[in-house]
């Protein structure tokens, strides 16, 4: 077995990982990057975000062409070459990990291919392909990230039903595809196979899709896939599925749940499981929860005070932006800056369509503490940029403090909001008011303007819309 020393060792190399190991070279460390697979990148960036982004692209092209029939421009129906989308799919993903791979070598970081897990606080063993060797380190950054939840009682070999992965490896188009769970991950693969010609059904444990988020802003989403889609059950769990030749026979309890269905698949989205309890956190003497979440101070660190954690394993949101601020912040403490995660909000979007997204404090958590508040809704329907897209159902709404008319939070829902969201975090962060973002020259026509249109209804400077005085 060969040994090593590195400064830092990084256990997992998705958006945390990689950007952690970029940030300690930048900075003048000596960085050894463990991760089991042949590519870095991770679930982000292989079977995540990116290729379930450029399937969403196709499935826009899709829906477009058809939603241009109503404005005078038919098109036929679309042929679909399943293996050269899911090559373009892969190509996307491939030119991302070469140029990462580029950037660590640029960084003379060295990659370790394998299955990582501490043996001591000082040293890791790495299982590879071509062996195994003992990295020893001063300081280890874990970022090993998360898996997706599965449920024992499922039929999980079955090969119909899938995990995120397996439903963006794209292997066939099934007629009728339950997707269990309306959180992002479901109503993003819906939004896919529905546009590929699958007949979606969705099942949801709460009482709304994408239950965190407030409710206004899911309802032009839920208005719209309710006409798309064959089937939306709220509180409604899944009790059963059994594994029959015709397909996965599932049986449903809650008030409404429907008679027991065959679907010819059905995708699994019910959450992500941190990766705490597989890498041996226990030898190196890092705390891990039964959950599998290892908990950090704002410096990153464990209790251990030379190994740090970032990303889905510290706690949620499970999100590629909030890793690598993470992982700044520990490449930086390590490398001696005073650095610390300080973050005032991590935005979400759901990338559906339309798309959902929002920052900071949301209304219901505003009403649930008692917050005094004052908001602005702006409706698209008054965008002349979102009528000139043909779409009318999307909003803009904004909560300032009532007695400081500082911006507390923001959300989005409708074509393009996820770009949106990026000047209400700014905003939230640089400790903006209402006025600020109304006397900021947005450009017009711009969807963008539709958050400067709700800081003035707050104001009561909107000319765009007539409000009454009260
Ligand atoms: P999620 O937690 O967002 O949603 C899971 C949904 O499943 C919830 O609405 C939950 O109520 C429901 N659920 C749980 N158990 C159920 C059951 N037995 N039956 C029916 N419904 C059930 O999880 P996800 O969608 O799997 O996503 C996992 C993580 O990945 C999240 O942290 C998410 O934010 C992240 N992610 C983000 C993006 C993005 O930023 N665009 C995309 C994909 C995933």
């Amino acid at each position: 077995m060969s040994e090593m020393h590195t400064e830092v060792v990084i256990l997992g190399g998705g958006p945390g990982g990689y950007t952690a190991a970029f940030r300690a070279a930048d900075l003048g460390k000596q960085v050894t990057l463990v991760e089991r697979y042949p590519v870095i990148g991770g679930v982000c960036l292989n079977v995540g975000c990116i290729p379930s982004k450029a399937l969403l692209h196709l499935a826009h092209i899709i829906h477009e062409a058809e939603g241009s029939e109503n404005h005078g421009i038919k098109f036929g129906k679309p042929k679909l070459d399943l293996d050269k989308i899911r090559s373009w799919k892969e190509s996307v993903s491939k030119s991302l990990n070469t140029g990462l791979a580029g950037l660590a070598k640029q960084r003379n970081i060295k990659i370790v291919q394998g299955l990582g897990s501490f043996q001591s606080a000082n040293s890791l063993l790495v299982e590879g392909d071509e062996g195994s060797q003992t990295i020893t380190f001063d300081h280890a950054i874990i970022a090993a990230g998360s898996q997706a939840t599965k449920i024992p009682v499922f039929p999980n070999d079955d090969p119909r039903l899938w995990d995120s992965t397996d439903a963006l490896e794209l292997t066939k188009i099934p007629k009728k595809l339950l997707i269990v769970g309306g959180g992002i991950i479901g109503l993003e693969m819906a939004t896919v196979y529905h546009a590929l010609g699958s007949e979606i059904s969705v099942v949801e444990y709460m009482d709304q899709i994408i239950p965190g988020c407030d409710a206004d802003l899911v309802r032009p989403l839920q208005k719209r896939i309710k006409k798309q889609y064959k089937n939306i059950w709220l509180s409604t769990k899944v009790d059963e599925i059994q594994a029959l030749k015709k397909g996965l026979k599932v049986t449903f309890s809650g008030d409404n749940a429907p008679e027991p269905e065959a679907f010819d698949a059905v995708l699994v989205a019910v959450g992500r499981k941190p990766n705490g309890l597989k890498i041996g956190a226990d030898k190196a003497g890092v705390n891990v929860d039964e959950m599998g979440f290892i908990s950090v101070n704002e410096q990153q660190k464990t209790n251990v005070d030379h190994i740090y954690a970032i990303g889905d394993i510290v706690g949620n949101p499970m999100l590629a932006h909030k890793a690598a601020h993470e992982g700044k912040v520990a490449g930086e403490v390590i490398a001696g800056e005073k650095s610390a995660f300080d973050a005032l909000t991590i935005p979400a979007v759901a990338y559906t369509d339309p798309e959902i997204t929002w920052m900071g404090l949301t209304e219901n958590e505003a009403k649930k503490q008692g917050i005094e508040y004052d908001k602005g809704t702006f409706p698209w329907a008054a965008s002349g940029r979102s009528l000139s897209l043909g779409r009318n159902e999307g909003l803009t709404k904004i909560i300032c403090e009532k007695e400081t008319g500082r911006v507390l939070g923001a959300g989005m829902v409708g074509p393009n909001a996820g770009e949106l969201i990026a000047e209400a975090v700014l905003a939230l962060e640089m400790g903006a008011d209402a006025e600020d973002i109304g006397l900021t020259v947005h450009a017009h026509p711009s969807l963008s303007e539709t958050f400067a249109f709700a800081a003035e209804i707050i104001t009561g400077s909107i000319t765009d819309l007539y409000i009454k005085k009260r």
